[in-house]
């Protein structure tokens, strides 16, 4: 690992070649991730957080209590609910760059719930974690790092519990400890930017029985650490990027999620922020899903790209001024606003810990990724009524850029005569990209089951509606005594 500080995209770029990681993509072992056409995309998204913070210090920086020094934000800890706030407004700007998930903020949340979690352990337990934890964000602020967050066990048969399954591995627990240490075995799925992160901070799923100690392990390693594969995850479309810059849409930026195997892989004690205080695990759970599901506000600005992309093809296609495609254009952007303003009411609501870290308001927060988990699936039919049946029968680029067919394609596949037909052709394969290619898997089903599947927002919504005070008011309105 380099010890330099990492300071833009181009420095983060190189900051990922040559190092040993065990990766694998469609059968082959990829040797250098950064030269693979593939992951390159995954790699500038997230390399335009460091951009950012170059361009737009106000939004992308802050100035850490640990060093006093100016830090990027995806590694600071909230102290106040302005800073939750501009996390929002930050992920929303890097969604309209990049126009996919540019994979950073799984870290960021992660930090955020741990430092209220083992402050408030260390209170229960005499501990050392709150220490450690901060001596960790202080080494990675120093060296700008990326930090992988590591929470989703593969779970095997969802109706046992971690140690009821056949296979102990399905969750990821400690499979042997050292007076350094310890070792953990399992995988991980669905892992956002793994492979484009420095390091990962590995976490329990879900709520732990008193029983579970193994499996109630909190801890940060190198993505480098023997013992760890990473299997990338295929994307709808994702070799379009070997077929042509129009072809992939988003030539540019992608997503990444790959399966992560933990065989025996070494934890030294100074990186363990929990070990065994299993009735913590349901409160960092708790904590860390509040801050990323209103981190979902990184769709609103993907959605104003996509907003922009329809509202682009029905100018070409000669139907801008059409009422009802105004009509669909503001309900689109009615349907993303919603989401935006769940998620920064959530963060304005934040409230202060144990520890003086805020947290965001969590009934807000559910809402707010619930509504994602619809308002993106209903834009995205949207943006293919404005786009046309085009979308799904234009003819290849190859085609396109064929000396016998394609001057016809030219001819019969312009919209209105001022627009190069090329234009209409890369609009066209944007709105693909969004909502059936690539960054579909971002905007659409990562928007349904990334920081937990709709079902897990409802039950963290019916646990705080607060019926009972909603019917005291309704009560007391219509003059029904209480008792
Ligand atoms: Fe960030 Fe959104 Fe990607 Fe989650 S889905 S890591 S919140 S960009």
């Amino acid at each position: 690992m380099r010890v330099h500080k990492i300071i833009s995209g181009e420095d983060y770029i190189h900051s990922l070649r040559g190092r040993r990681l065990n990766i694998y993509l469609m059968g082959q072992r990829v040797d250098e991730p950064v030269d693979h056409p593939m992951i390159t995309p995954s790699i500038n998204a997230m390399a335009k957080t460091y951009d950012l913070a170059i361009e737009r210090p106000e939004l992308a920086t802050v100035v850490s209590p640990f060093t006093g020094e100016r830090v990027n934000r995806f590694l600071h800890v909230c102290m106040s609910a302005d800073e939750v706030v501009q996390q929002n407004r930050m992920q929303r700007r890097l969604g309209q760059l990049t126009g996919t998930c540019f994979q950073r903020c799984v870290g960021m949340d992660a930090l955020n719930a741990l430092y209220s979690v083992t402050y408030e352990i260390d209170a229960k337990h005499g501990t050392t974690y709150h220490a450690r934890l901060k001596s960790f964000i202080n080494e990675m602020q120093m060296h700008n790092y990326v930090i992988g967050g590591a929470m989703t066990d593969m779970k095997g048969d969802r109706s046992k519990s971690p140690s009821q399954q056949v296979d102990p591995d399905m969750y990821v627990h400690v499979s042997k400890r050292t007076k350094e240490g310890v070792y953990i075995r399992g995988a991980k799925a669905h892992q956002t930017g793994a492979i484009n992160s420095h390091w990962l901070v590995v976490m329990p799923t879900l709520r732990l029985q008193p029983e579970e100690g193994d499996y109630a392990i909190v801890g940060a390693l190198p993505v480098d650490a023997d013992g760890i594969i990473y299997v990338v995850g295929r994307q709808s479309c994702d070799t379009r990027c070997l077929e042509g810059e129009i072809e992939a849409g988003n030539a540019a930026f992608s997503g990444q999620e790959a399966l992560v195997i933990f065989e025996d892989t070494f934890i030294p004690n100074e990186y363990i922020f929990m070990d065994g205080e299993t009735e913590f695990s349901a409160m960092l759970v708790e904590r860390f899903t509040a801050y990323h599901r209103r981190s979902y506000v990184c769709k609103s600005g993907v959605g104003d790209v996509l907003i922009g992309a329809a509202a682009t093809a029905a100018e070409y296609n000669g139907v801008a001024q059409a009422a009802h495609i105004r009509d669909k254009l503001v309900e689109m952007t009615h349907l993303n606003e919603t989401i935006y303003a769940t998620g920064i009411a959530s963060s304005f609501q934040s409230q202060s810990s144990q520890s003086g870290a805020f947290l965001c308001d969590g009934l807000l927060a559910n809402v707010c990724k619930q509504t994602v988990t619809r308002n993106t699936y209903e834009m995205s039919r949207l943006a293919q009524d404005l786009a046309g049946g085009l979308l799904v029968t234009l003819p290849s680029e190859a085609d396109y850029r064929n000396q016998e067919v394609g001057p016809r394609l030219e001819k019969y596949l312009k919209g209105v005569n001022e627009v190069p037909t090329e234009n209409r052709l890369r609009i066209l394969r944007l709105i693909e990209n969004l909502t059936l290619g690539r960054n579909a898997v971002g905007y659409l089903t990562e928007s349904l089951h990334g920081a937990g599947s709709p079902q897990s927002q409802r039950i963290q919504i019916q646990r705080q509606m607060d019926l009972e005070f909603k019917q005291n008011l309704a009560k007391k309105l219509a003059g029904i005594e209480a008792g």
